[in-house]
């Protein structure tokens, strides 16, 4: 690879302008668009050549399981924005959430965290690690007085997310990791409902993130891709080999999808971001609707905690129908515009029913500790026209 714009570029660069920039490496023919190099393996000159290689005298690419030129520029890229000294491409977000936690940690070892979970982090915290003599602790992640007690022991790993889905609670990151790192555990942050753009979690303290680039990332529903983000030192001892040996690849279609979604992530962010606000502050109080929850609303318990730790509300939005599961379902079914989807993040809005879907394995007790009742609904708001938004919703309620 030659002529970098990174060797042209001497000033730092703002993130805007990284999310464009980034990363790009040009090949010879001096492509104005990142390469795809859809290739799994790489040619030697020489067999000295492929020797030196292999023995790290001189590194380079030498298989698309270990890297490829087109994922180290979504890695720049995203590692970039984050400000994190590595970032790994993953195949999905549950890869890199498996690999965060499985490249590290033994028989033995213990971790805490927030119940409020996704589905399949839920499934990787109480079901695999346990059988592999791991002890995880699950806790009321917005109740410090749980972490405190739980962290009072030593502890080896905190997971956590913050805003949950979808009862979109938060974590207080600096106290929490604060007690983390006394506790001896690293704090890793699953960041996706947040996104880059509106959280930061290692400001706060956390010492991995991680991201499903299939939600925000890419944000146009086309292909599945993760990252972990984290320090040199966790790289060199923990996740390069484990994801060299075990191969969770992230594959170069997918990283290039990825890394030209970068693009316009920030832009896409905020505009999604004003959508919720308006659609939440539209919805607060409409008849046939129990609650509306959005960070964003004075009326979320840790409004003010969002506003410390966020730099915008994020893009999700919950609601609570009147008439339990029979209401919501109502709703979905009238709606036009919005579509019945499980996914999020994309530029289209997206309704679900998490409690016959998304979290259908957990049973009533268990979904009412994490705020999803039969009338909740998970609004994953888009890029379209705010009124056709509104008016969707607003129509899909009436009697
Ligand atoms: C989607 C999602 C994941 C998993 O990402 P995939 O790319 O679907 O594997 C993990 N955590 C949260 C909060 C998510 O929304």
């Amino acid at each position: 690879m030659s002529n970098s714009p990174e060797s042209k570029i001497k000033r730092a660069i703002r993130p805007q302008t990284s999310l464009v920039r980034g990363g790009l490496m040009r090949s010879q023919f001096q492509e104005t668009s990142e390469a795809l190099f859809l290739n799994s393996g790489y040619v030697y000159d020489s067999a000295e050549a492929a020797e030196q290689a292999f023995n790290g005298e001189k590194p380079r690419y030498v298989y698309s399981r270990y890297a490829n030129p087109t994922l180290s520029m979504f890695e720049e890229r995203l590692r970039m924005l984050e400000g994190a000294e590595v970032c790994r491409g993953t195949a999905s977000g549950m890869a890199a959430v498996y690999a965060a936690m499985a490249c590290f940690l033994r028989s033995g070892d213990r971790v805490v965290a927030s119940r409020a979970l996704f589905g399949s982090c839920s499934y990787i915290l109480k079901e695999l690690l346990p059988r592999w003599g791991v002890e995880t602790i699950l806790l009321d992640g917005t109740d410090l007085e749980a972490w405190e007690e739980a962290l009072s022991k030593p502890a080896n790993a905190v997971f956590l997310e913050t805003p949950s889905n979808p009862g979109l609670e938060l974590v207080d990151l600096k106290t929490v990791s604060d007690m983390a790192h006394a506790a001896g555990a690293l704090v890793i942050v699953d960041n996706i409902f947040a996104t880059p753009i509106f959280q930061k979690p290692m400001e706060f303290g956390a010492d991995i993130v991680v991201y499903s680039t299939t939600k925000h990332i890419d944000g146009q529903g086309r292909c599945l891709g993760g990252a972990v983000l984290c320090s040199q030192e966790f790289d060199d001892n923990h996740l390069r080999d484990f994801l060299r040996h075990t191969g969770p690849s992230l594959s170069p279609f997918n990283a290039w999808t990825a890394l030209k979604g970068m693009e316009t992530l920030d832009l896409r962010v905020q505009r999604m971001g004003q959508n919720a606000m308006e659609l939440a502050r539209h919805l607060d109080g409409m008849a046939g609707l129990k609650r509306v929850i959005y960070p964003g609303l004075e009326s979320h318990p840790q409004h003010e905690l969002a506003k410390k730790q966020m730099l915008g509300f994020g893009t999700m939005v919950a609601l609570e129908v009147e008439g339990g599961k029979e209401g919501a379902f109502r709703l979905l079914n009238r709606l036009q515009v919005i579509d019945i989807s499980n996914n999020l993040g994309d530029a289209k809005t997206l309704a679900t029913h998490p409690a016959s879907t998304t979290h259908q394995r957990l049973n009533d007790e268990e979904r009412a500790e994490v705020n999803i009742m039969p009338g909740t609904l998970r609004i994953s708001v888009g890029l379209e026209d705010i009124e056709d938004l509104k008016e969707d919703i607003t129509e899909a309620l009436k009697p």
